[in-house]
């Protein structure tokens, strides 16, 4: 559940977990290459009158290519958040924290879930740590072997 009751919320914290696919309107506009689902797994609890904290972890898969042999890929996107979510006016000028509107009937944390998984988007990927690349000088991919002209130099 991605969108709780205020009123549940002044009874206690509340699990959020879900699943949005990756058509999911949450993602429109984004242009993120989703591979599947993103999973949320959090808990959002009211930390002031018209406060609440959500901490979450939110996992998906992605296409992408390796920068440094250019492969394509997908591989996994894994990202901890914690988000302040407000219906107080002096909180409206912090660009970190999510407005809602006043009096809050219930928060949806999917406009967290749109921006946070955004911000942990790596544009440039690799395949695996130790990547060996491509030559620079005949392309060749460097991971299946050395190529003819990469001999160590004496
Ligand atoms: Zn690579
Ligand atoms: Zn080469």
């Amino acid at each position: 559940m991605l969108q709780v009751d205020a009123r549940e919320l002044q009874r206690g914290p509340v699990e959020t977990v879900g699943r949005l696919e990756a058509d999911d309107a949450t993602f429109e506009g984004l242009g993120l290459a989703l591979d599947g689902p993103v999973q949320v797994a959090g808990r959002l609890t009211q930390s002031g009158d018209q406060d609440f904290f959500w901490k979450a972890r939110l996992s998906g898969r992605l296409h992408g290519s390796c920068r440094r042999c250019l492969t394509d890929m997908t591989y996994p996107l894994d990202t901890d958040v914690e988000v302040l979510f407000s219906a107080d006016p002096e909180a409206a000028d912090d660009p970190s924290v999510y407005p809602l509107e006043a009096p809050v009937s219930r928060v949806d944390v999917r406009p967290a879930v749109r921006e946070e998984l955004a911000l942990a988007v790596s544009a440039y990927p690799l395949c695996r740590e130790d990547c060996a690349g491509l030559c620079p000088r005949c392309g060749a991919d460097l991971n299946a072997g050395p190529c003819g002209c990469t001999a160590p130099e004496r």
